[in-house]
């Protein structure tokens, strides 16, 4: 097996962020016409975009909807570059989108959710970069919260020599109603990000929301949790865009939420934290101390369980539980989901170790 070149990878040249206002790459979500690319990257570039975005091959998710103006709007991205010396960015899906935006000279490549989900579409695009390191590739989570299938898809890009690499939040798919387009699950990311600390995460909150409306609170929200930057969607005449529109906003609108955005500090440091920081660390040593005595009665139970012919799972003593707790929920501060959450999880692993001993023939 070969290293893992996701853990080489270097910074991404474009990211700037000047203290006081996040990164933001921004941009419509399909290149329409010449004017309409020219015109939306002007007014971005003179709020103080630096990377512009634009879809030309349009993955959606219903046919017969505008798929993109395809291969000619590499032209457009060229002459965006050339005129306002902004770095050019666009979705790829196949090794025919790579080698034109390669030969277009466009900076930055996504793959969008939808690719990201298939590791044949993903490798395709890999094996067209093979050595292209003068490229950066940012991957979009994949449609389902699979972090591993995320990975995947990184490592395929490092593997083909990128190193320039990023990773971008975008949400994930749902059944029914919601109301975000798709569900953030933000540990997803935040795992990502333990397991590789280097590499950028942006968040899309345009995606994410599908409304205009959740595009400053999401923001925030990736801010606060310390995401490298925003993906958004911006139009010059959002209302009329032909993709995305009730999620798209005008340059001006995107510089009124920028403007509004807080930056906290990083990794500020007071005595006073480290104080509460120590008692956190001394309730998670009690967690950790009772649930280990809470698994050793359950295996108790177990032995009992197994001596006695009785069932493993027996719901109406869990359901009885699970009310009790429920019951004391407002008393302890702690929401009803919160300890439903926790509760099920202690009873799925109590259930585990409980088939465990059956099944051990020494016991
Ligand atoms: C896009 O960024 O325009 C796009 C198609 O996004 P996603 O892959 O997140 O749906
Ligand atoms: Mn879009």
């Amino acid at each position: 097996m070969k290293d893992n070149l996701l853990n080489n990878i270097t910074p991404l040249p474009f990211v700037m962020s000047c203290g006081s206002t996040p990164f933001v790459i921004a941009g419509p979500c399909s290149a329409e016409s010449l004017e309409q690319t020219l015109e939306t990257a002007r007014a971005l570039k003179s709020i103080g975009i630096t990377v512009f975005r634009a879809g030309l091959w349009k993955p959606r998710t219903l046919p017969g909807t505008f798929e993109g103006v395809g291969a000619k709007g590499l032209e457009w991205l060229r002459l965006v570059k050339h005129e306002t010396g902004m770095t050019v960015a666009t979705e790829v899906a196949t090794r025919e989108h790579v080698e034109a935006a390669i030969d277009a000279g466009i900076d930055v490549l996504w793959i969008g959710a939808r690719t990201c989900t298939d590791p044949f579409a993903v490798q395709e695009i890999a094996d067209a970069l093979n050595g292209h390191n003068e490229i950066a590739v940012l991957v979009k989570n994949p449609v389902t919260p699979d972090l591993d299938l995320w990975i995947g898809a990184l490592q395929r890009i490092a593997n083909a020599g990128v190193t320039m690499i990023g990773a971008i939040l975008r949400g994930f798919s749902h059944y029914g109603n919601n109301y975000y387009r798709n569900v953030p699950e933000w540990q997803v990311a935040i795992e990502l990000n333990r397991r590789y600390p280097h590499l950028p995460i942006f968040c899309d909150p345009s995606h994410m929301g599908g409304k205009r409306n959740l595009i400053a609170p999401l923001s925030q929200q990736a801010i606060d949790m310390g995401f490298d930057g925003l993906f958004i969607e911006s139009h010059c005449s959002p209302d009329e865009a032909l993709s995305d529109k009730d999620q798209q906003i005008s340059p001006q609108e995107l510089k009124n939420i920028v403007n509004s955005l807080i930056i906290r500090e990083k990794n500020l440091s007071t005595e006073t934290l480290e104080v509460l920081r120590q008692h956190i660390d001394a309730c998670d040593n009690e967690l950790l101390n009772i649930l280990s005595k809470r698994i050793e009665v359950c295996r108790m139970i177990g032995t009992y369980k197994k001596e006695n012919g009785m069932q493993v799972v027996q719901t109406n003593r869990y359901d009885t539980i699970l009310q009790k707790c429920l019951n004391q929920a407002d008393d302890l501060g702690l929401s009803r989901e919160f300890l439903k959450t926790i509760m099920s999880a202690i009873h799925q692993e109590s259930v585990r170790q409980q088939i465990e001993i059956m099944n051990d023939n020494a016991v």
